[in-house]
């Protein structure tokens, strides 16, 4: 009897949307209907961070819409290219802090994993756009280096995995981790950034929910959202999901000029994102990368927003307003300076 030949390998449903991502400024606009002559389009910044945007997330934003809150996210334009004072390559000092290969540690009682490179979107304000992912993977290697430092170090309680984004990786990379942290008993608590779930809620599938719920510890996703249209069914499906299978969900956004910056789009984000059960974390205040300053708000303007935040909403839905400084000991509040005023007009 002749044995029958293996089937090819099916790519996964979230596979095969990773790979259908646009990846052309062009046909980005034409999907949208939009001229780049309008829009100060560069292609010189896409050579220098690559365009890449998943087809479902594109399918939200708004047809013919050049100030888009989506679009404007992952669109490189003529303005990435204009030096700013202040902004760097490695700008919350992600270098000084390695602790290994692939391994950042800042902060008491947490390792932060640069799991991965990869990610499903391209966002322009990314603050690690310039890491050197090549030569600094966590995962590489087995994990051997994370999970070296990790073990040896008892007073890192919870692990983050962060990147790139960590679910990028297949979830069998992922249980080759926590396979291994199971046996480092000071390990308490798993922590995933990811914006997978928001930009390709197809990579919430049955193996990645299998693989959360059988996890000895309590799980938090903190999923990175900026504006409340980049919430749909599939996306609330995709959030039903990761709770069902045990994980906390937290929303950390970065104010961001001309996507967020207004109090009714960060009350539409907290609200929205309630409804699909995320709690809001962190709202960031802007890491000065390089490429990156035009989407910058001032410090007076960010209080102005956060405090009629505060008037406006519950406060379980006010995120805590904070920014990353190179060598601090935690995230810093940003907090009124001077005689303590903002100015209303601003919110
Ligand atoms: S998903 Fe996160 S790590 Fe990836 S480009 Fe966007 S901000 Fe950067």
């Amino acid at each position: 009897m002749i044995p029958a030949a293996p089937l090819p390998m099916q790519p996964r449903r979230w596979q095969q949307a990773w790979r259908e991502a646009v990846r052309d400024p062009r046909e980005l606009l034409a999907l949208l209907g939009l001229q780049d002559a309008a829009l100060a389009v560069s292609e010189e910044a896409a050579v220098q961070f690559a365009l890449r945007v998943p087809r479902g997330f594109v399918a939200r934003m708004r047809h013919g819409d050049p100030h888009d809150p989506l679009l404007r996210q992952v669109l490189p334009l003529d303005a990435e290219l204009r030096a700013a004072p202040g902004f760097g390559l490695d700008a919350v000092g992600d270098g000084a802090a390695k602790a290994g290969h692939g391994v950042i540690h800042k902060y008491a009682g947490r390792a932060l994993l640069v799991a991965t490179g990869s990610c499903a979107v391209n966002c322009r304000y990314c603050f690690r756009r310039h890491f050197p992912y090549a030569e600094e993977t966590a995962a590489a290697g087995g994990w051997r280096a994370a999970l070296a430092v990790i073990a040896g170090d008892p007073t890192i309680e919870e692990v983050l995995l962060s990147g790139g984004d960590p679910l990028s990786l297949a979830t069998s990379k992922l249980a080759e981790l926590t396979d291994a942290l199971r046996s480092i008993p000071h390990v308490r608590r798993l922590r995933i950034h990811t914006r997978l779930p928001i930009v390709l809620p197809e990579r919430v599938d049955d193996e990645l929910c299998a693989w959360l719920a059988a996890l000895p510890w309590p799980v938090a996703i903190v999923v990175h959202a900026n504006h409340a249209n980049e919430f749909d069914a599939s996306v609330d499906a995709a959030m039903r999901a990761l709770r069902d299978a045990g994980a906390v969900l937290l929303n950390q956004a970065v104010l961001l000029r001309g996507v967020n910056d207004t109090v009714d789009a960060l009350a539409a984000l907290a609200e929205r994102g309630f409804a699909a059960g995320v709690l809001p974390y962190y709202l960031h205040q802007l890491d000065r990368v390089a490429g990156a300053a035009h989407f910058e708000v001032d410090d007076a303007t960010a209080l102005a927003l956060h405090a009629a935040l505060v008037a406006r909403q519950s406060g379980y839905l006010v995120p805590r307003l904070v920014r990353e400084v190179a060598g601090d000991a935690s995230k810093r509040a940003v907090l009124p300076t001077g005689d303590g005023r903002i100015t209303p007009s601003m919110a």
